[in-house]
């Protein structure tokens, strides 16, 4: 099969013909019909977090066919255990030992993968493989940074990239009020953000009108934990939705004062999944995508690196 693999951290992604892989027990083997790219696979690429295993095919988005036709998504959660103290307490995003797809698994970059069918989610017909593709990783773990905003009805979104593009919409569809905030001047991304029902956006140098119930910063950059920080409301929460981020900068014990909370997301559980997908055509969540070829997902890589495109970059093998 065609592949394009990591051998190296830092180092650009290679095509390659790999053996096609065997599945083995409880997996499936599957024909990958569109497979997102994921900031988490550039940081994985520009050696920001440590890969599982080297060489590995990286895309952790992947949709997916059966040999009987059956589709579905394989999402960044690829193996736990079921024992330790996290899976028996409905947490298995904090598996000790859970293997993630694209990383400690071969993932979706390529023309086949196999994948274990306890962690593969169903898809809905009516979403095609590319539009479906972005709501396994930035849809589904950015829908579980949204329900730690608990009730909030102002929400910030810092960074509107993969993630932000879908989880404003659900926002909007249930009710709240999106500020989004993208790189000063970006005025282009501040527009789009619009389109898909942001009340404000501006750039991160900018103040919201309104105090902020809750704010999620996708964005991997420490320094607007703190800004983010101020423009919130007592008892607010600010979420840091990315696997990786810069230091956070210090900051006045007073602008956490009045039970403000800084947390972050790991990962997801198969239940935020199959919730996240169920409810993703009833907003429904329109993805904006621009599609590559295999042999181009180093520069896909680069465009998302540079911010040259709205929403999520798919690979179309
Ligand atoms: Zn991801
Ligand atoms: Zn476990």
């Amino acid at each position: 099969m065609r592949a394009v693999v990591l051998e190296q951290q830092g180092q650009p992604l290679k095509s390659v013909t790999l053996p096609d892989p065997v599945p083995g027990p409880g997996q499936l083997l599957l024909q990958v019909q569109a497979c997102g790219v994921c900031r988490t696979d550039l940081h994985l690429r520009d050696a920001e977090i440590e890969a599982g295993k080297l060489p590995v095919v990286l895309g952790h988005q992947i949709v997916g066919t059966t040999e009987g036709g059956r589709r579905v998504g394989v999402p960044w959660l690829g193996y736990t255990d079921g024992e330790c103290r996290y899976c028996r307490s409905d947490r298995e995003n904090l598996c000790v030992n859970a293997r993630f797809t694209g990383s400690d698994i071969d993932g979706g970059y390529a023309e086949l993968t196999v994948a274990d069918e306890r962690f593969c989610l169903p898809l809905p017909d009516e979403l095609s493989a590319e539009q479906a593709a972005p709501l396994l990783c930035g849809g589904l773990i950015g829908y579980r940074a949204l329900r730690f905003t608990g009730d909030a009805t102002t929400l910030g979104l810092f960074g509107f990239g993969s993630a932000a593009h879908m989880i404003c919409q659900v926002a909007v569809h249930q009710g709240r009020e999106v500020y989004a905030f993208t790189r000063p001047g970006d005025e282009r991304t501040q527009e789009f953000a619009k389109s898909l029902g942001a009340t404000w956006a501006g750039g991160t140098d900018e103040i919201a009108p309104v105090q902020l119930d809750a704010a999620i910063i996708f964005a991997p950059a420490g320094e607007l934990v703190p800004g983010a920080l101020k423009l919130l409301a007592p008892g607010g929460t600010v979420v840091c939705a990315g696997i990786h981020m810069s230091d956070i900068p210090s900051f006045p014990y007073e602008d956490l004062w009045h039970e403000r909370t800084i947390r972050s997301v790991a990962n997801l559980t198969r239940r935020d999944g199959e919730e996240f997908i169920a409810l993703a055509p009833k907003v429904p969540v329109r993805t904006t995508i621009t599609k590559y070829p295999l042999e181009q997902a180093e520069t896909a890589l680069a465009d998302l690196r540079a911010g040259r495109f709205e929403g999520t970059a798919v690979i179309v093998p």
